[in-house]
């Protein structure tokens, strides 16, 4: 069963592989762009599948844009796309804190602006955004001033994440009745040239061990996101393929929720890497297996053209 996995995708199997789906999931970065530049031929990829009839859906964890800067940044890049395809991690968790959660009042943030917008989008109130008012003056850590109408605390990518803020998530989830969510577990982010930064999962572990409570995490490889994407668009997952660049988020993702799964090699995984865990007895390294591998996304498109 396991050695028919993580096989190479060439022309000839592109083909059955794109007839038995109807919807195609895209991570971005590192299988559409990396930073600022396109995949060369991703955009021709995105736009042939979408001419040829399928549904295509642009699913990221990073959370520090909203749909609408996301659509603008694929637009710009030369891809067919619009708002309501893409699903990133500031518009699903706050999908999840006003769907699931049924939040009624606010949310201590601790994210972007673009976190905020997607949170004031839905009708929840965030509070929390840009550097700690008080970090550096007040030094009575634990009587700072709190708001009582905060009922949640999320947690995404800040790069004004500072020890008052972690400080203030934590007096919040002192009360068991205050929700945890996080948007992503990411460790890294990686950057061109081989250099490597800090990732939400290290300021969302951060607040996890403080208040030593678990958050709901929302992003890859979470059913949750897929759910978002499936709800709103009737998805059957067997007739969805999710292409990523990391085993760890996007495969894992497409395995929990039962998706055709492809790895792309422009970004974070390694073959090598998904051949070690297919060697592997355990269960959770299993599912950080493709059916699929491909050197890059443009290499569908021959399939696409015949
Ligand atoms: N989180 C942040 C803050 C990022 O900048 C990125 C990539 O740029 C990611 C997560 C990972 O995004 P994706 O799921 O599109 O690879
Ligand atoms: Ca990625």
């Amino acid at each position: 069963m396991a050695s028919s996995k993580c096989t190479r995708l060439t022309e000839a199997l592109s083909r059955p592989l794109l007839d038995s789906v109807d919807s195609v999931l895209f991570d971005c970065d590192g299988v559409l762009w990396r930073g600022d530049q396109a995949i060369p031929g991703a955009s021709e990829v995105i736009n042939s599948l979408k001419k040829s009839g399928k549904q295509v859906f642009f699913v990221t964890n990073n959370s520090s844009k909203t749909r609408q800067m996301y659509a603008d940044k694929l637009g710009k890049l030369g891809f067919d796309a619009s708002k309501d395809e893409v699903f990133g991690t500031g518009y699903c968790s706050a999908m999840y804190l006003k769907n699931v959660c049924k939040l009624d009042g606010k949310v201590y943030l601790i994210g972007s602006n673009a976190m905020r917008q997607e949170l004031e989008y839905v009708g929840i109130q965030p509070v929390g955004v840009g550097p700690d008012p008080i970090s550096g003056v007040q030094k009575d850590w634990a009587n700072i001033p709190l708001d009582n109408e905060v009922r949640a605390v999320l947690v995404g990518f800040d790069e004004h994440f500072s020890y008052m803020k972690l400080n203030r998530a934590l007096q919040y989830l002192c009360n068991p009745d205050c929700q945890f969510v996080g948007t992503n577990m990411d460790a890294t982010l990686p950057l061109e040239g081989g250099k490597t930064i800090p990732g939400t999962g290290c300021i969302l572990r951060s607040v996890e061990t403080a208040a030593q409570r678990q958050a709901q995490v929302v992003g890859k490889p979470s059913n949750f996101i897929f759910e978002c994407v499936a709800s709103q668009f009737g998805l059957n997952p067997e007739r969805c393929l999710m292409v990523g660049d990391r085993l760890d988020t996007d495969i894992m993702l497409g395995s929990n929720c039962g998706l055709k799964t492809l790895l792309a090699l422009t970004g974070v995984s390694t073959v090598a890497e998904a051949e070690a865990n297919q060697k592997s007895e355990c269960p959770q390294r299993q599912k950080m297996v493709p059916d699929y591998y491909i050197e890059s996304v443009a290499d569908i498109l021959p399939a696409l053209q015949a």
